[in-house]
């Protein structure tokens, strides 16, 4: 008998070959926190590669008040939110979060992913529309496979692109929008205004993923639709505590009729079981540092821009990012691998992307600031990078750094 799985999945061999090359950069294991500094494969590295942007992850008051939960409620909820799976943590986390969001009502998911898996079929179906930039992240474009609805994609924060898309789609249809609030391999930020704008001359609903921008833009760390004025313009606001909320889970907040549809309607968040007692007391003992303090928010931007001239005045090529991401194209997928790993032997840890995450000729290092970094390690791990790069080659070309 043929085996079936074994001639589907033993024709893959990309892994493989890296790994035989020495170049395999996917599922390092780490061996300690995520602080700026970890410890990988017994030595340190500072750690260039993380989503934790104001470094809270190891947070004494966040680790205090996760134990806490832990001793009072057990290591799990056992359930999902709506049968067994509800405890007083996770609905005083929604309180906190629509406080926290300006909207009526929150709800909290097991993983971000999860928040798009289960909204966007929700609330879309056959004859609708769901239009995306192309650039927005995977369980956007995995939540609206799962709807009935026609998706239609613009080019990348590209509004010209996205009304000429709105203008061939009957005005009567029910459209919904949705756009990352922080692109999260590109850095850059929605042109939601813009977004806004011509959602209200079609008639669009409009959602924002602010996976990367909640603890990053707007007023305290509230995500892109703060950043602009706009909160009261979009109908959804997406998000995960799993980078500057420093635990695990997803949330969606809007207004009150939405929110309770979606607690019916949302496979994923039915049919999945709720976040442990200590994530969600570990996102509100973040939420609370958040709200009362925006000093770490300062930081993490002061280290942006400090990190984004350095960068731009060695050459490198960094994009459009206005972020802590910062992307640095190298365009080049060998060159890319080796400027991950050789990096790491260096003591720098940092993240690869290719292709199918970036266009095949957009291959890039991420390198990702966090609030907690210091000057020096920002300096070191440019400088690693950058001596690397000129022994492999890597195009740089000096540019304007900001002022
Ligand atoms: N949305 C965006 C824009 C993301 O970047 C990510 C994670 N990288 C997610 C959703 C998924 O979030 P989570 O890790 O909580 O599943």
């Amino acid at each position: 008998m043929r085996h079936l799985l074994k001639e589907r999945t033993g024709q893959y061999v990309d892994s493989k070959v890296l790994k035989q090359s020495g170049w395999y950069p996917f599922f390092r294991e780490i061996g300690s926190e995520q602080g700026t500094e970890i410890e990988i494969y017994g030595k340190k590295a500072l750690m260039f590669g993380s989503n934790s942007y104001l470094g809270l992850t190891n947070h004494p008051y966040i680790k205090e008040q996760a134990t806490k939960a832990l001793e009072k409620y057990g290591s799990g909820c056992a359930g999902s939110r709506f049968l067994n799976g509800t405890i007083d943590l996770h609905v005083e986390l929604e309180r906190r979060l629509a406080k926290f969001l300006n909207k009526d009502g929150a709800i909290v998911f097991s993983t971000g992913f999860q928040v798009n898996l289960g909204v966007i079929p929700a609330i879309t179906q056959k004859g609708d529309y769901i239009i995306l930039d192309r650039l927005n992240h995977a369980s956007i474009i995995e939540g609206s496979r799962l709807s009935g609805a026609d998706t239609v994609m613009y080019r990348h924060n590209d509004m010209r692109s996205l009304e000429q898309k709105l203008k061939h789609i009957p005005i009567d249809a029910f459209k919904l929008i949705v756009v990352d609030g922080v692109f999260s391999m590109e850095g850059d930020i929605v042109n939601l205004p813009e977004v806004v704008r011509l959602a209200e001359k079609y008639n669009a609903v409009v959602m924002t993923d602010c996976a990367h921008a909640v603890g990053v833009l707007g007023e305290n760390g509230r995500g892109t639709p703060s950043h602009f004025g706009l909160e009261d313009k979009v109908d959804l606001i997406g998000g995960t505590f799993s980078k500057s909320l420093a635990s695990i889970g997803g949330f969606v907040a809007s207004d009150s009729d939405t929110i309770d549809y979606l607690k019916h309607h949302a496979r994923s968040l039915i049919f999945s079981a709720s976040i442990t007692p200590a994530s969600a007391a570990s996102a509100l003992a973040a939420l609370d540092l958040i709200e009362s303090n925006d000093n770490m928010i300062k930081q993490l931007w002061e280290n942006t821009y400090f990190a984004q001239d350095m960068l731009k005045n060695y050459g490198f090529d960094i994009g459009d990012t206005e972020t802590p991401i910062i992307p640095i194209y190298i365009r080049d997928q060998h060159k890319t691998f080796a400027l991950t790993t050789t990096p790491l032997e260096k003591g720098v840890f940092v993240n690869p992307v290719i292709s199918p995450a970036v266009n095949p000729g957009d291959s890039l290092i991420r390198f990702s600031l966090m609030a907690t970094h210091t000057k020096e390690q920002i300096e070191t791990a440019i400088n690693t990078i950058y001596s690397i790069a000129r022994e492999l080659d890597v195009p740089l070309q000096k540019q304007a750094v900001s002022a």
